[in-house]
């Protein structure tokens, strides 16, 4: 598995500091809040886990399933496939995002949340692909900015596989070419 990555962006030992300085941002900022954790799956799974340990705070956990459909390419509309269980009315939200790339999956769920009477919305993102955007939406938090290319480990997959790397890396061209 490791020889299919090109370069190792991220390692543990990286991601483990940024997620201690946003968690220690989160704690400050939610310390009374008590608010509704939201992983965005599959690709969340890994750095929400490993952020959500790091939070001392009161808070429930309630994932996500979302797609974006590119059927009518210049809309990129994003579909629910499994949406939470709780009633977001007057609770505070947090998102947690493997990465931002054009924007329109936490964009499209944010305003989901709002519509539905959040009392706040926030976006962690363990990674923010800043050149590849198409809307305006930026996340509150983010691990690191990332290149324009294709990336997989920490959560992040290539046909469902490469999740379990403990790294941020370029998989090889010649693995998806
Ligand atoms: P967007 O911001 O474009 O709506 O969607 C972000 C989603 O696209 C991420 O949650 C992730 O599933 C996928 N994505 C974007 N860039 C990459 C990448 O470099 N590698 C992988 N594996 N998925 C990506
Ligand atoms: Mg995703």
């Amino acid at each position: 598995m490791n020889n299919d990555i090109e370069k190792v962006l991220f390692d543990q030992t990286q991601l483990d500091k940024r997620m201690d300085e946003m968690a220690d941002e989160l704690n400050q900022k939610y310390a009374d809040k008590q608010p509704i954790i939201i992983p965005v799956l599959n690709g969340a799974m890994i750095f929400a886990s490993d952020m959500i340990k790091r939070l001392n705070f009161k808070l429930t956990i309630d994932p996500i399933k979302a797609s974006s459909y590119a059927g009518a390419e210049s809309t990129g509309k994003v579909k629910i496939t499994q949406d939470i269980k709780s009633d977001v009315k007057d609770q505070p939200v947090i998102f947690m995002e493997d990465i931002i790339d054009t924007g329109r999956t936490l964009q499209a769920l944010s305003e989901v949340m709002k519509d539905r009477g959040a009392a706040s919305v926030e976006v962690v993102a363990m990674l923010d692909k800043p050149t590849t955007r198409v809307v305006d939406f930026h996340a509150d938090y983010y691990g690191f900015q990332a290149p324009d290319a294709f990336l997989v480990g920490y959560g992040l997959d290539y046909n469902g596989l490469y999740r379990n790397l403990p790294y941020v890396g370029i998989l090889k061209r010649k693995i998806y070419a």
